[in-house]
């Protein structure tokens, strides 16, 4: 590999979410890409044992289906020909303590699994011609220039062969090798010190079981969610998601070590007992399950921060899980890694194939940036719940105050959809908040005084000052200076995508 010397490659390690959509990006700045895979090659889609985590119940928020319909025109077209379910008639509920908002399909929108959704990814990349795929082989380790400045390569052996070892060579490696990465004692191998990184230790528990959709039922449901809150019990909540194949796959989850239920009839106990709605125990009132419930715990989320290593090497690049891990409560993981694969792809176009002193770097903390507002408010969400504690670099700060401020805003807001959507109109205003939280719009929208005025717009006199008051307890700075500092300096902010055509011309 890389023998004739002006052909530039570039190797991706792992063939998960990041991983394909990467080397789609890279295709088109190095003349090979080769992503190596220590799982076989899927003959179907399914769930593979190098993803454990694709058996429980995923979503990409919108975002991410608009980036991922960028990197491969007429992507979400592929999945409801693979049989994703369209959901034109159907309708995504969303059950929270203040009330219950419904969405219903625009006549584009679908529902599927994980698994059809790389299935469908890796169709697509596979097809690209200077793409190659590698196969149950491990990367074991980096190799680098003997000054250990730049990477150049990896060691890689065949998936339970110990002998069998070789070394790959490349312009550029990506890691992409998700929350397993073993970066950091590659990294430390070569001699490097990491940084502290940041750690939510939030004990996050998932339960999720399969069940068959009952003839003649559910055919307006797309996703229900039932949001539950700490002040109701162990559980944040649980999800109901139709996809492909006639299929409801249902989860419950947690947050702070108290890890639902993987007995089947305490399963649907759990569900029941979610304080804000039964209507997941409901729904499956009859259903056939298809499997018996599965648990999956996740001890902590990790924020590595690469990107302040300031020899950082030339060579070498890393994303998707790897980089930052989010509780997966919220949905944002692969979106996140569209959103890291984009800063790529507009970095590598901006060098133009002049390959820029510093550009790894560079793009990490491009990556940093378009990140943080996401892990700060995952994280601001997590703490909600008690036992969880953040650990890193820099405090998270006024968390009490985002807490409340938070609240509000999901209470008003939920109030104010309800009512409009009763009334057949929608005001965009008091969906920010859901916005925010889908990462398309920046939290600066959402916490400011013209924002807080219309939250409180409809109280009376006496009970906008009750909320005011224990809203700002304990500061004494103006309401507007407030809550322009308790938002931290985010450089990079989430942009409702108005320019898109245009985008889609400049990444085709
Ligand atoms: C329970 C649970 C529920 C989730 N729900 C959602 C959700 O609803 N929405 C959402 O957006 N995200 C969700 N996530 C997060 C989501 O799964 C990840 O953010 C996403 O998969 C990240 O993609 P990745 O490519 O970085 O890693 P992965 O998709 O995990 O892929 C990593 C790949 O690298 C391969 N690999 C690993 N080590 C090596 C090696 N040494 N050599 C070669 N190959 C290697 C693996 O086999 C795998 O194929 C959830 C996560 C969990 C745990």
């Amino acid at each position: 590999m890389n023998n004739n010397t002006s052909e530039k490659s570039a190797l991706v390690i792992g063939a998960g979410i990041a991983g394909l959509m990467a080397a789609r990006v890279l295709s088109e700045h190095y003349d090979t890409v080769v992503v190596i895979e220590r799982d076989s090659k899927p003959e179907q889609p399914g769930t593979r044992a190098g993803v454990p985590q694709s058996f429980h119940l995923h979503q990409v928020l919108p975002r991410g289906e608009m980036i991922l319909e960028r990197f491969f025109p007429g992507f979400l077209a592929d999945l409801l020909a693979l049989g994703a379910f369209s959901t034109p008639n159907a309708t995504a509920t969303m059950i929270n303590r203040y009330g219950t908002l419904a969405f219903p399909g625009d006549g584009r929108a679908m529902t599927y699994s994980r698994a059809l959704l790389e299935w469908a990814m890796r169709q697509r990349v596979q097809a690209i011609p200077n793409v190659r795929f590698l196969y149950h082989q491990e990367v074991i380790g980096l190799e680098s220039s003997s000054d250990r400045t730049t990477i150049t390569g990896v060691h890689i052996r065949e998936r339970g062969q110990l002998e069998h070892r070789a070394t790959l060579s490349a312009d550029l490696v990506v890691e992409t090798s998700g929350r397993s990465s073993r970066l950091p004692s590659w990294l430390t191998a070569l001699g490097y010190e990491l940084p502290e990184d940041e750690r939510i230790k939030a004990n996050i528990g998932y339960t999720t079981r399969n069940y068959k959709v009952p003839a003649n039922r559910g055919e307006n449901v797309a996703v229900i969610v039932v949001e539950a809150s700490p002040a109701t019990g162990h559980f944040t909540g649980g999800v109901l998601k139709r996809i492909e194949n006639d299929i409801w796959t249902v989860c419950l989850a947690s947050v702070g070590g108290y890890y639902p239920p993987t007995d089947p009839a305490e399963f649907e106990a759990g569900l029941r007992s979610l304080p804000t709605s039964p209507a997941l125990a409901d729904m499956l009132q009859g259903a056939e399950p298809l499997s018996e419930p599965r648990g999956y715990r996740i001890p902590e989320c990790i924020r590595h921060h690469y990107e302040r290593i300031e020899e950082w090497p030339s060579g070498l690049l890393v994303l998707g899980d790897a980089l930052c891990h989010f509780d997966p409560v919220y949905g944002q993981g692969m979106t996140l890694a569209a959103i890291e694969v984009e800063t790529l792809a507009a970095g590598l176009s901006e060098q133009q194939g002049q390959p820029q002193h510093g550009f790894e770097r560079r793009m990490l903390q491009q990556m940093q940036e378009a990140i943080a507002p996401a892990w700060w408010r995952s994280s601001i969400e997590d703490l909600l719940w008690p036992g969880v504690v953040h650990n890193g670099p820099d405090a998270i700060q006024n968390v009490p105050l985002l807490h409340k401020y938070f609240d509000l805003c999901l209470k008003q807001s939920t109030r104010q959809l309800e009512q409009s959507q009763r009334q057949g109109d929608f005001d965009m205003l008091y969906f920010k908040y859901f916005l925010m939280n889908w990462l398309f719009i920046a939290p600066r929208e959402v916490i400011n005084t013209d924002m807080l005025n219309a939250l409180l717009a409809s109280e009376t006199p006496a009970s906008k000052q009750a909320i005011l008051a224990d809203l700002f307890a304990g500061y004494d700075q103006p309401i507007e200076t407030l809550l322009a500092e308790i938002v931290p300096d985010f450089s990079l902010t989430f942009e409702m995508p108005g320019g898109f055509t245009s985008d889609e011309e400049a990444a085709s």
